[in-house]
């Protein structure tokens, strides 16, 4: 192919998941690869935000894994890949002889896509195991819980098209789209607010989100800070608000009776958890004025079509899929869902979280969200595998690492760093030693698989074809450039040689009358990948790489030829009574709460200019530049009483660590609270953080610590 012909591949965006279309240019040095602007691309028109327009700049860094690298008397060596593949299939088999499928963990990549996904879990039900899972489980867990459980699907209900068009009102709860998904922001949510929509903020940080609506002088939008893990006394008040109003004044329609009576259940229970509910005392505990939070339960009620987005403020809580459920009830009883521009809507992280959760990559679910411990789902995909699915929900991520070298001796990982992602981040360092076997895929030597036993280099995003699906459920192709480096593989290729020498001619536990040709692992292509997968996951079974076509297609798309839905629910919701569910939830306190050691509240966020673990943005020169190290944010009152100067270093401590950052003092956060970030390795804020997880879906509290902090002196 010449440069020419290789000029204007189109593809998605890497970093977030509003799946901003981009466009990827290689010259004749193969490393030559460059960002050049998609005009009508179908979420952006050509709108770039600065993570984008700088994600090409990564892709032939010189940190970039070129060969095999397998550990030989504790250093990294190179190796041929044949050796390579036959360590880790060894591995793999002799954990699954000594220990059992169980002792193995899998971790998939919300970086990487939908066909890539779907052969790694494939892979660990074929090994015996559903203990595969991926970053989900630190930043959306819940809010998927409890939006499946209670309205049908683990995803936003409505699409950021429609919300644009038809929203008055954006409820904006733990959620920061002007840093996180600032082309949603300014393309969709900005514009819909130019033309009269409010904005009610819930954050106890003050960000680009506060700050881009500050747009006109009127002071129609608010911005409620309240103290971290107070949300659901704060949505309490909201209800009891709304409920109170609509027994006084039936007639302004606060709460939509129809809607509840003909399509929800559990009214009754919201009530009676609201009987003895304290609007003073709950917004003492929030630290905003009860007058504020009335007025935007107000406001909410009134509008004709509002929209809640909630975010890992929420999400990242033990008591997250509580938190979740709240705004739920809050839709549920003012009839905010099954139209457009209302609903309630989870802005996703990464490129493709949303995807690899609905191709399977988690313990509980097949593809589709089918239940793993659902006979009849799980026999339809034995049916089109060939073998047999274990029965048994597996473990989450973070449970997994909790086994490490107890129950769990190896661990395959595509993409993920939980060295640095996971809470308590130091014990986790400490815990993978225990391995017995460590197996990295990836493109840059991450800080976890500097612990690997081996390390398989993959092509990067510009160099690879597949699909990803965006936080609006848009299932777009992805489509590469040559690679950069010969001697790398794509993730694909590398998932079916595994599965084909590990499972070819394997007939223990077919459900056929002969072993399943290739193991089930020999594919052409992504293409091919994606058949498969289209004829296990009812929800993508209409969807072909043709039809995908440039602007991708929205699911549910059940039959070929449908156009996929922009918005959920329009008749009834998808659960088993095809009821919304209601459900009175009271408050969690944090696992900890300040002291007289640790006397501040420590909640974390991340900032626009980097990506989560950083092995991607703080490689990009242009990104480094903008933001080179991290902060902690604190306040005036705060910095007075210890002391601290804007821009003294610093030591942020909690129980489980320290680290050294430079004060930030400012009014974007609240007395007694500190704020900071995970994107930087000795300086991660995941250092400090809490690993107690929410009991159903199994997401930690990031977002609560108690925390604090010491001056530097010379
Ligand atoms: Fe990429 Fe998200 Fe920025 Fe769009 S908004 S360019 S998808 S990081």
């Amino acid at each position: 192919m010449s440069s020419d012909q290789r000029d204007t591949i189109e593809t998605i965006c890497p970093y977030c998941g509003v799946g901003c279309g981009i466009k990827i240019s290689q010259g004749d040095e193969r490393g030559d690869v460059r960002f050049r602007p998609w005009g009508n691309a179908p979420v952006n028109e050509g709108r770039i935000c600065i993570k984008g327009g700088a994600a090409t700049e990564v892709v032939d860094h010189e940190d970039r894994l070129t060969d095999p690298l397998i550990r030989d008397d504790g250093e990294f060596r190179e190796a041929t890949w044949e050796e390579a593949y036959e360590y880790v299939v060894s591995e793999l088999e002799r954990i699954r002889d000594q220990y059992g499928p169980d002792a193995m963990g899998f971790f998939g990549s919300s970086k990487t896509m939908n066909e890539e996904n779907y052969l790694l879990q494939k892979l660990a039900r074929r090994y015996g195991t559903n203990n595969v899972d991926n970053c989900t489980r630190m930043c959306h867990a819940s809010t998927v819980w409890a939006l499946r459980t209670s309205l049908g699907a683990g995803a936003m209900t409505n699409s950021m098209a429609d919300l644009r068009e038809e929203c008055d009102l954006f409820w904006i709860q733990g959620a920061n789209p002007g840093e996180q998904h600032p082309i949603a922001n300014s393309q969709y949510f900005r514009q819909a607010v130019l033309d009269g929509a409010t904005v009610i903020q819930v954050d106890p940080h003050a960000n680009k989100t506060t700050r881009s609506f500050e747009i006109d002088d009127t002071d129609r939008h608010q911005h409620l800070q309240l103290n971290p893990g107070t949300d659901i006394p704060l949505l309490n008040i909201v209800l009891k608000t709304i409920l109170e109003h609509h027994e006084d004044r039936p007639e302004d329609g606060w709460i939509d009776e129809t809607f509840v009576e003909e399509r929800t259940d559990g009214f009754d229970d919201l009530q009676e958890t609201l009987e003895g509910f304290d609007n003073e005392a709950a917004a003492e505990e929030c630290g905003v004025p009860l007058e504020e939070i009335e007025l935007a339960a107000e406001k909410y009620a009134e509008a004709d079509n509002a929209a809640i987005f909630t975010g890992m403020g929420m999400s990242q809580h033990r008591c997250g899929v509580d938190n979740v459920q709240n705004e739920i009830n809050l839709a549920l009883i003012t009839g905010n869902l099954g139209r457009p521009g209302t609903g309630v809507n989870p802005l996703r992280g990464q490129n493709n979280v949303q995807g690899t959760c609905d191709v399977g990559a988690m313990p509980n679910v097949l593809p589709g969200y089918q239940l793993v411990d659902d006979d009849e789902a799980r026999e339809r995909v034995e049916d089109v595998w060939g073998f047999e699915i274990p029965d048994e929900p597996g473990l989450t991520n973070v449970e997994i690492s909790h086994e490490f070298g107890n129950s769990v001796h190896g661990l395959y990982v595509v993409g993920e760093n939980p060295v640095m992602s996971e809470p308590d981040a130091n014990q986790v360092a400490e815990r993978i030693k225990d391995l017995e076997f460590l197996v990295v895929q990836d493109i840059f030597l991450t800080e976890t698989a500097a612990y690997a036993d081996v390390v398989l280099p993959a092509t990067s995003w510009a160099e690879r074809d597949g699909t990803v699906t965006n936080t609006d459920r848009r299932v777009q192709r992805m489509r590469g450039v040559e690679k950069v480096h010969e001697n790398t593989k794509h993730d694909l290729e590398i998932l079916s040689e595994i599965g084909s020498r590990l499972f070819d001619g394997d007939e223990s536990g077919s459900t056929e009358s002969q072993a399943v040709p290739g193991g089930g692992f020999a594919f052409d292509d992504p293409e091919s990948v994606f058949e498969e997968l289209r004829e296990v996951c009812p929800i993508y079974h209409g969807m072909s790489y043709d039809a995908l076509g440039t602007e991708g297609l929205h699911w549910p798309c059940y039959v070929p030829g449908d156009e996929g839905d922009p918005y959920l629910y329009a008749e009834e919701f998808e659960t088993e009574s095809g009821l919304g569910r209601i459900e009175g939830v009271s408050h969690t306190l944090p696992a900890e709460t300040p002291d007289d050691e640790y006397p501040l509240i420590l909640t974390t966020a991340r900032v626009e200019e980097h990506y989560n673990t950083g092995t991607m943005s703080r490689r990009s020169p242009t990104l480094e530049r903008q933001v080179p190290e991290n902060v902690v944010d604190i306040h005036p009152a705060d910095a007075e009483r210890y002391g601290v100067e804007d821009g003294d270093e610093v030591t942020l401590s909690s129980r489980r660590g320290e680290i050294e950052v430079v004060a930030q003092v400012t009014e974007d956060t609240k007395e007694g609270v500190v704020w900071t970030t995970p994107h930087f390795a000795a300086a991660s804020a995941n250092r400090l953080t809490n690993d107690v997880l929410d009991d159903k879906a199994k997401i930690p509290e990031y977002k609560a610590a108690a925390a604090e902090i010491e001056v530097d002196l010379e």
